[in-house]
């Protein structure tokens, strides 16, 4: 990390989340989901903070130098560099849960077909997946899990009003889709964030794959 850091930060604390993220970033670059230098990661860093990636590097390619320090209205902190376009969709995660820890956000040819598929429902309906068991407080393959899918823009503060409503309406929330685009999910740690997205991406092909064989 070539910036300065305010002296409130633990620098050290902020390089082992930048290291972190590299490394997810890379192992999820590996697997496709990050095509075209998208997709965006971050981690809380303090109660005030989060790490995020800069905006519009190859994901399979990052380094420390990669990764930002911000705070949680989105501004850089020590840095000239710009932040993700998508920064107040994992700020917003941060403020709302303050045992969030770790945001990751993918564009996988799976959660783009899913997205579109589902966008006119403006929800997927997970039921009767044992896999659905990965996702925290989720213990039974009966239970039903919804992943919202809202309408994509450029325009970051209606995409975190829609988020806001569907919090605010009392319902669950644990990833959203936003159509044509990507998902959003976190975890209390990174390896939980892994895991959901992990087994979000396999359930959104399984629902595809339903959809396929059941109108062949
Ligand atoms: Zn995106």
């Amino acid at each position: 990390m070539s910036q300065a850091l305010p002296d409130a930060i633990a620098a050290r604390h902020f390089e082992a989340c930048a290291d972190r993220i590299v490394e997810t970033a890379r192992a999820l670059a590996d697997k496709g989901w990050t095509p075209a230098t998208s997709s965006n990661f971050s981690m809380r860093v303090d109660a005030g903070h989060a790490a995020i990636t800069i905006s519009g590097r190859d994901k399979g390619k990052l380094g420390r130098d990669d990764i930002m320090l911000i705070d949680l209205d989105g501004q850089p902190v020590g840095t000239e560099a710009r932040p993700s376009a998508e920064t107040a969709l994992h700020t917003q995660v941060y403020r709302r849960w303050p045992e969030i820890n770790a945001v990751l956000h993918t564009h996988s040819r799976t959660q783009s077909v899913a997205s579109r598929l589902f966008a006119r429902d403006g929800v997927v309906r997970l039921q009767g997946w044992e896999l659905q068991k990965a996702i925290s407080g989720y213990h039974s393959h009966d239970t039903v899990l919804e992943i919202p899918v809202f309408p994509n823009t450029q325009h970051m503060p209606e995409l975190v009003a829609q988020v806001d409503a569907w919090l605010d309406a009392g319902k669950p929330l644990h990833a959203y889709l936003i159509d044509g685009h990507g998902i959003y999910t976190w975890g209390r740690d990174m390896a939980e964030s892994e895991r959901h997205l992990e087994a979000l991406e396999f359930l959104l092909a399984c629902e595809l794959d339903l959809r396929t064989l059941r109108s062949s």
